[in-house]
């Protein structure tokens, strides 16, 4: 037998066997929130949500797109829009209109759902439906559907697309990742079975939905009836008070989350505050490498666990795990964490090589199907079989994998991907400006952050503050230099192709790895 796999099982699981337990904790006090619902109520408001876009004419295969910081309406819609057929589209909240208009009109959705707060910015974007989640305008979206109201049948297919997840990369405008309902289910299972996902959890939400469907986990979660805790914003205080209140067992997080919520505790601690979640508490923590001394402050300063996962939006995105077997636990915690430094070792069904370059390579059931309405972008990193990562790295002889650089162009800070591109594009947009190389830099709080090398036109001025609001007035926030360089002249090839590694160089001079 082969009953079609898809994100509808998880939901059906989660309301069947835990009907009454609390599903969501939304966030309090802001516009829309939902307060506490059970998994009974999730189920009948994403039934709801795919009768009342049946109603609006949205068939199966069509996309909705939603622009919205974590919220417990989002963590309905992974249930209401894929689970009956249609493809969800979360777009970064961060964007400015410009982007999200390319994401909402490349995608072709039909349904446009924007956060309040996003409302008044994203004016201009529009979509054949575009519905603000403020508690009013999409009350009849949400409403619980009666038990005997069923949406118009979907043939579930495993191989259909999920969700479109658009990310940064090589180009100058985000690709869309195209997961299907198989990439997402067996991603959300096998990182469920490796992170000990069960029904005594409670999750934190501090990861963004949008990323990634919030790497997969929210499926994972609800499978097993967690209680999921959503929070909109990253303060390390108060995600402190909310593993306190809530009994929070897991999270995850780029390194920043952990930077922000090791800030927190520094502060308690002085204060003679206990810092909650002790032995109890797991964190799962991707995105960029983090140092290993964040590393032993997670295990000694708060007692919580640190897992590293590694992995992209193309790879839904489980590719490697590094969570401390039983043979580590007698080592000194400097060597520990050392060893837990590092990406990790291949997920269960998945397969991790280098090239002769030292690129990552990797093959598994979690791979994407290929780039929205991009074959020629596909191909060039789907190869014989194996995903290009455009990472690279080698594998130690434990077949823990290092990721030591990166090939491709691309700068992640506080664990969002930012084109190199996009930015130089932007900065081009400038009469001042005559050439311009972005590059990322070590940044303490951030991982890596974003760096312009500029030659200015002859004739012209123009300030380090006038470039940066110049790209700001442009692009998000977390793709804007946050310094910039005036040069004489910058490394070329004979080509004239940039030099972004003798650029990048004096930068990471004193680095372990190239980046961060
Ligand atoms: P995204 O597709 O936005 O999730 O970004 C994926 C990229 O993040 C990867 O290609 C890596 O460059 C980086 N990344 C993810 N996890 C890790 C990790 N554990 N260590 C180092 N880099 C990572």
């Amino acid at each position: 037998m082969k009953v079609p796999l898809t994100v509808a099982d998880f939901l059906r699981r989660g309301a069947l066997v835990y009907g009454d337990r609390t599903a969501f904790v939304d966030e309090p006090g802001t516009a829309g929130s939902l307060g506490a619902i059970t998994y009974r109520s999730v189920e009948r408001r994403a039934r709801g949500v795919a009768i009342a876009l049946d109603q609006m004419g949205v068939g199966a295969g069509e996309r909705v797109a939603v622009v919205s910081p974590n919220a417990s309406r989002f963590g309905i819609l992974f249930y209401g829009v894929s689970g009956y057929g249609r493809v969800l589209v979360p777009v970064n909240y961060r964007l400015k209109a410009e982007e999200v208009s390319y994401i909402v009109e490349h995608s072709g959705a039909s349904v446009l759902l924007v956060d309040p707060e996003s409302d008044e910015a994203l004016k201009e974007v529009r979509a054949r439906h575009r519905i603000v989640l403020d508690g009013v305008a999409d009350q009849e979206l949400f409403a619980e559907a009666p038990d005997d109201a069923h949406p118009a049948g979907w043939e579930p297919d495993e191989d259909a697309t999920a969700s479109i997840n658009y990310t940064s990369g090589t180009t100058a405008r985000p690709k869309g990742v195209q997961l299907t309902h198989r990439n997402c289910w067996l991603n959300a299972t096998t990182f469920g079975w490796h992170t000990t996902v069960t029904d005594r959890d409670v999750y934190l939400h501090t990861l963004p939905m949008f990323h990634c469907n919030g790497w997969g986990m929210p499926y994972a979660v609800t499978a097993m009836g967690v209680p999921q805790v959503v929070a909109r914003k990253i303060e390390g205080e108060e995600l402190l008070r909310r593993v306190d209140t809530h009994g929070v067992t897991l999270m995850c997080g780029a390194p920043a989350v952990v930077a922000a919520i090791l800030d927190a505790a520094s502060v308690r601690r002085a204060a003679g505050q206990d810092i909650p979640g002790r032995d109890r508490v797991r964190i799962v923590v991707a995105g960029a490498p983090p140092p290993s001394r964040t590393i032993e402050r997670v295990e000694s300063e708060l007692g919580w666990e640190f897992i590293q996962i590694y992995g992209l939006t193309e790879t839904a995105p489980l590719l490697t795990v590094n969570r401390r077997p039983a043979e580590w636990d007698d080592l000194p915690a400097l060597e520990r964490a050392r060893l837990q430094s590092r990406a990790g070792a291949p997920a269960v069904g998945v397969q991790v090589a280098t090239d002769e370059e030292g690129e990552i390579l990797a093959r598994s059931n979690n791979v994407f199907a290929g780039y929205w309405e991009q074959p020629e972008e596909s191909s060039k990193v789907l190869v014989d079989g194996w995903f290009h990562t455009g990472d690279k790295g080698y594998l130690e002889p434990d077949s823990y994998l290092v990721i030591s650089d990166r090939k491709k162009d691309v700068i992640i800070s506080g664990g969002e991907n930012v084109s190199s591109v996009e930015v130089e594009d932007c900065l081009f947009q400038h009469p001042a400006v005559a050439e311009a190389a972005v590059i990322g830099v070590p940044d303490a709080r951030w991982g890596e952050t974003v760096k312009a090398l500029v030659v200015v036109r002859a004739g012209h001025e123009i300030t380090q503050a006038e470039l940066i609001e110049f790209c700001r007035s442009k692009l998000a926030h977390y793709k804007c230099p946050t310094s910039v360089e005036f040069r004489d002249s910058l490394a070329r090839t004979a080509t004239g192709k940039l030099q972004k590694f003798k650029l990048r160089a004096p930068y990471w001079e004193g680095y372990e790895r190239g980046v961060n």
